[in-house]
């Protein structure tokens, strides 16, 4: 499987690495679309979120507490941010290994493009 993000995990491409554990690591998005853009992503492989099941419960509720924390370690928790995940072709994804969107340091627009 030739999944970039799976390399960013084996340590086999460079990123800028943010937090890491056994379970997830988040490292600042290659072409950011704010001035904090953190992608949070679980180490093991799926595709979308489409392939979570009922297993995957705990993961997906630890990779927002990854989220809370780094949010108040880089200290812009009060400011606020967003979280984004994209799903399949109209979702806008492009990397297909589940990724969470970290997104601060300015003020975010509703409705999203
Ligand atoms: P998606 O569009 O799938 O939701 O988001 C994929 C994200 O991965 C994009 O924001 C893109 O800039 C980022 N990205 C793609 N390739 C790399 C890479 O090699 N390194 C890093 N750090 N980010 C990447
Ligand atoms: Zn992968």
């Amino acid at each position: 499987m030739n999944c970039i993000f799976c390399k960013i995990v084996k340590g086999e491409i460079p990123s800028s690495k943010i937090y890491e554990d056994d379970i997830v690591v988040a490292f600042n998005d290659i072409a950011p679309q704010a001035p904090i853009h953190i992608l949070i992503i679980p180490k093991k492989h799926y595709s979308t979120i489409l392939e979570l099941e009922e297993d995957d419960k705990e993961l997906i509720g630890y990779i927002f507490l990854v989220a809370n924390k780094i949010a108040k370690d880089l200290d812009f928790h009060e400011r606020g941010f967003r979280i984004v995940v994209n799903c399949n072709r109209d979702g806008g994804q492009t990397v297909f290994h589940v990724h969470f969107h970290l997104l601060a340091g300015r003020a975010m627009r509703w409705p999203p493009g």
